[in-house]
Formats: structure tokens, C-alpha cells, sequence
């Protein structure tokens, strides 16, 4: 990775892995002017996961934002729905991951997303199933 400040190479000075979340933080130094960042890695969804979407007998990349849209929408009564919405994709999205499945039936996210919401809030949890299962 090169320094975000002088465009040089970096090396890594330190690293450790977050057990619970399938990623790894990393400080790294610019080899030129000393800068010093951190960098949070991560799996991207769309690159290693399929979704296989039951109603056309179809396959699309895992899509964050689809997810995220359908969660923001359910969530609509409440105040703080955008900050919520993203802490909720992303406890689905490692609950995906922690399936170690490459590919994921549409049935099966929709089926999280049910029960996450209805841990959150049973309000949410009945907008979206009133979406999404009829
Ligand atoms: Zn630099």
C-alpha cells in the first residue's frame, strides 16, 4: 500500500486480527516521511459470496447496499434508522460469513434479516416481513 500522504511505499508495523469480525487491523509506516495509518481488512461480500436468487433461478454478487436498503426501510419509525441500519447490515453480513458458504440463497438472507430484526425491534421486524414474505 503506498502513503496516503506522499505517494511511497509503506510497510506494516504492527497487526492483529479481530477474532469476531473476520479481519484484520494493520499500522503501517510510510518508508519515506515516518507517516503512520491504520487499515482495517476486511472480505468484500460481492467478490467472495454468490447469491443465488430463488425467483428468477438466478446468481448476483452479494450486494451491501440492497441489503442495507431493505433494512433502512423496515427501520423507518425510528430516529437513529441510518446509523442502526448499517450496524444491522453488517451484523447479517458476519453472520454470512461466519455460514462459510461461497454462496448464499436470497431465502436465507431474507430469513437473517427476519430474525436479527426481530431482536432489534419486533416493529421493524413485522415492516419487513410484511415485505418480504407474501
Ligand atoms: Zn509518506
Amino acid at each position: 500500500m503506498i502513503c496516503p500522504y506522499c505517494g511511497y511505499k509503506s510497510h506494516v508495523v504492527n497487526s492483529r486480527s479481530h477474532s469476531k469480525q473476520d479481519a484484520v487491523w494493520r499500522r503501517r509506516e510510510c518508508i519515506k516521511c515516518l507517516s503512520i495509518w491504520t487499515t482495517d481488512e476486511k472480505y468484500e461480500l460481492s467478490t467472495t459470496h454468490r447469491v443465488f436468487e430463488d425467483k428468477t433461478s438466478d446468481f448476483e454478487p452479494f450486494q451491501r447496499d440492497k441489503l442495507f436498503v431493505s433494512i433502512l426501510d423496515s427501520l423507518r419509525h425510528r430516529k437513529r434508522r441510518t446509523q442502526e441500519a448499517g450496524a444491522i447490515t453488517d451484523t447479517i453480513i458476519n453472520k454470512i460469513l461466519h455460514d462459510r458458504t461461497a454462496i448464499i440463497k436470497t431465502t436465507k438472507i431474507q430469513e437473517l434479516t427476519y430474525k436479527t430484526l426481530r431482536l432489534f425491534d419486533p416493529t421493524a421486524a413485522a415492516v419487513y416481513n410484511a415485505t418480504h414474505f407474501n
